[in-house]
This record gives C-alpha cells, sequence and structure tokens, in this order.
C-alpha cells in the first residue's frame, strides 16, 4: 500500500464519520498511510472537565532538523439533513470528475494530498533531510478547546521542535492557486450592559432608561474606523452583533439592557490595545451621555468572552517563497499572499514556528454536497510534492 493516490486516500477518509467529537476511524485510517511510510505514529487523547475527550495524532518522519510540520484536522462539521446531499455524505462518490462527501475540501482532502504528495516523494528521492511530522486533530471544527493547541503543548513538552509549519486548510476563493494566507486577523468578542433605573413608561423622571445610554456606547464602537488597514491587512472592523433588552412590556423602562460586538482587528492592533481602545471609547461615550439631561453619567460593565484569538503575520520570505513558487509551477498562476477570512488553528501554531496556510478550494466548505474536483486533488498534490522538495532545499542550504 503506497498511499500516493490522494483520491483513494481521500475516499478512505471521507468514509468515516468523524463529526465532532467523534474519531469515527478517520485517524486510524490515517495512522494505516502513515505508518507504511515510515513514520512513528503517536495518539493523544486531550481532556477537559464537562468536555468530550478529543482524539488527536501526531506522527513524524525522521530525526533530525531541518522539521517540516504539516497540520489539520480530520473532524469534520454533521452534514445536516442527509437528505438534501445527492450522494451520501459518508459514501465518497465519484461522480464525472468530483468526489463527494463532508470534509472532501475542509479539510480530508487537503491531509490525503499531503499524505500522497510524502509517499510520492518518499518513492522518489527516500526520506527527506531532515524530519517531516503530521499533527492533526479532531477537535478544529468544534470548542477547539482539546485539539491543536493542546496537542502543540504536548508535543513540545516531549522535545518536538519545528522549523516551518504548513497548514492545509481550504484558502483558495474560486481557484487552486488563488490565495496563500500567510496571517490572520485576532477576534475578540464581548457584552456590554447599561444599568439603568426600572420605572414606569409614563412617569420617566422616576426612572432612568438604560436604553439612552446603550444606543451612544453601540455607536462609538462602530464609529470612527479603528484603522484603516496596514499594507497586508484589511482595516479592523467592529461590528455589534445583538442587542438585548428583554422587556416585553411596552409600559416599562427596563432596569438594563445590553449588547454584544465581535471585533476583527489587524497587526495595528493586539488583543490587549485594542481591548484598551474598547474601554476608552465605552468611558467616554458614557462620560458624554447621561441617560436623561442633568442626570450621572451611563453606568455599564463589559464582559470580554473567554480566549481572544490572537493576530499574526508570517514574515519567513524562506517558507512563503517555497509555497508560493510551487503553486505557479504546478498552476501557472501567481497565488495571492491574503490575511483575510476567519480564525484558523494556525493562531496556536504562529507560537512555535512560522506558518503559512494552502489548502483546496473552499466553496462548498460546511455545505450539503461538499465536494472536490478530481484535477483539484492531482494539482494539490503536485503543489505539496513540490514545496515539500523547495522547502527541504532551502532549509538545508
Ligand atoms: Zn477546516
Amino acid at each position: 500500500m503506497s498511499a500516493s493516490d490522494p483520491v483513494a486516500n481521500l475516499q478512505d477518509l471521507i468514509r468515516c464519520p468523524s463529526v465532532t467529537p467523534a474519531e469515527g476511524g478517520a485517524l486510524t485510517a490515517l495512522e494505516s498511510m502513515l505508518i507504511p511510510l515510515g513514520f512513528k505514529v503517536e495518539r493523544m487523547v486531550a481532556t477537559e472537565p464537562g468536555m468530550p475527550d478529543i482524539e488527536n495524532l501526531y506522527a513524524r518522519l525522521g530525526t533530525d532538523g531541518p522539521h517540516l510540520m504539516f497540520a489539520g484536522h480530520t473532524d469534520v462539521v454533521p452534514p445536516g439533513d442527509e437528505a438534501s446531499w445527492s450522494h451520501p455524505p459518508f459514501a465518497a462518490e465519484i461522480v464525472g470528475d468530483e468526489l463527494f462527501g463532508r470534509g472532501a475540501v475542509d479539510m480530508k482532502g487537503g491531509i490525503a494530498c499531503f499524505v500522497a504528495a510524502m509517499a510520492r516523494h518518499i518513492e522518489k528521492h527516500g526520506a527527506p533531510k531532515g524530519s517531516i511530522s503530521f499533527l492533526i486533530t479532531g477537535d478544529e471544527e468544534g470548542p477547539a478547546v482539546n485539539g491543536t493547541e493542546k496537542l502543540l503543548k504536548w508535543a513540545a513538552e516531549n522535545g518536538e521542535r519545528w522549523d516551518a509549519c504548513l497548514v492545509g486548510e481550504p484558502t483558495n476563493p474560486d481557484q487552486l492557486g488563488d490565495m496563500i494566507k500567510i496571517g490572520r486577523r485576532g477576534s475578540i468578542s464581548g457584552k456590554v450592559t447599561v444599568f439603568g433605573v426600572q420605572g414606569h413608561a409614563a412617569y420617566p423622571h422616576l426612572a432612568d432608561n438604560p436604553v439612552r445610554g446603550l444606543l451612544p456606547l453601540a455607536s462609538a464602537l462602530m464609529d470612527p474606523p479603528f484603522d484603516t488597514g496596514t499594507p497586508e491587512f484589511p482595516a479592523s472592523n467592529l461590528e455589534v452583533t445583538s442587542v438585548d433588552v428583554g422587556n416585553s412590556a411596552t409600559n416599562v423602562i427596563p432596569a438594563k439592557a445590553g449588547f454584544a460586538f465581535n471585533i476583527r482587528f489587524n497587526d495595528t492592533w493586539t488583543a490587549d490595545t485594542v481591548k484598551a481602545e474598547i474601554v476608552r471609547r465605552l468611558d467616554l461615550a458614557a462620560a458624554e451621555s447621561p441617560l436623561r439631561p442633568g442626570r450621572d453619567p451611563a453606568r455599564y460593565e463589559i464582559v470580554w468572552a473567554e480566549r481572544p484569538s490572537h493576530v499574526f503575520l508570517t514574515r519567513n520570505n524562506a517558507l512563503i517563497a517555497s509555497l508560493s513558487s510551487a503553486v505557479e509551477k504546478v498552476t501557472g498562476r501567481t497565488p495571492q499572499l491574503s490575511t483575510t477570512g476567519g480564525t484558523s488553528d494556525a493562531r496556536f501554531i504562529k507560537d512555535y514556528c512560522p506558518v503559512v496556510e494552502f489548502g483546496l478550494v473552499g466553496q462548498t466548505m460546511h455545505m450539503v454536497d461538499e465536494r472536490v474536483a478530481l484535477a483539484d486533488l492531482e494539482m494539490l498534490t503536485q503543489i505539496y510534492g513540490t514545496f515539500i522538495s523547495r522547502w527541504f532545499d532551502n532549509a538545508l542550504l
């Protein structure tokens, strides 16, 4: 068994129904592809009180540096209503020139291609001079508490060190070769509650309406813009995502009113400085907006959501150039280097080594009839293979 065919690899993986938090056989299937290639495979179970245990996998080939890591996840989002799929979500049916199934692009396809690229590399050149490892979690689509973050920590405590990492998440909006991600924006969420005094709507002088304070506070967070963007990042942006009073009576002034927000911020900020700016704006708006003329400033409280996502930008030129030139060689297209989109597990990996992301076309991810073109699987395998050769050539210079 050689694992050099990405289509067969992907079919094996899709047929394991590994909806978070279930392992579903997916890591076992991956393990049985990697062991014949010479990888030493370890299965690490992460636990957290009140949460399901999660199986993760770490596999390494070689003992010396330089050390390249491939990272990703075998868990998938639920298929939703299976009856609305044209082909069953865990059957991995090939129809025409496409392969259907949950995880086809996000991101069992990326794993299948990287395994195939490794197998071909070993067949042709033998194992790379250095080490290559797979860091694969079963908890990316879920809470991501028992996933990549803990797996990295566990591996580092066992002495693992990496020089670079490629994450195989789908990064291309339309066509293979569109986009490499070289960073991600940070993300922070919070809830603001404005306090007033409850009372009769007909006797407002006896009450203090918190809704009058909520409006200027929410506006102060949305305008003016936090910044105008940087060469590598779009402008930071805050959206108020919910406004909640919870008052069913029309003749009662409520005691409190709240709103929730999320900000996506660029490297003009850190999580701490962006939080400080949010508080500064709220304090200013509260001071300027008493709930009624002549009254005290609005009283408010802010509660931050746990665990902000930190912003990062990879500046390792050898890593970016190896990947970018591999994409160009195989697709004939120059990929855009981007920091757009949501967060990914790269936010944890960046604390250990430079990280870039490149995978399949994301158009059908998380949708009914998720599917991938067979030609894309072959091309991505060639891109990963070229990248592996070029990265090691570079690192060994
Ligand atoms: Zn994913």
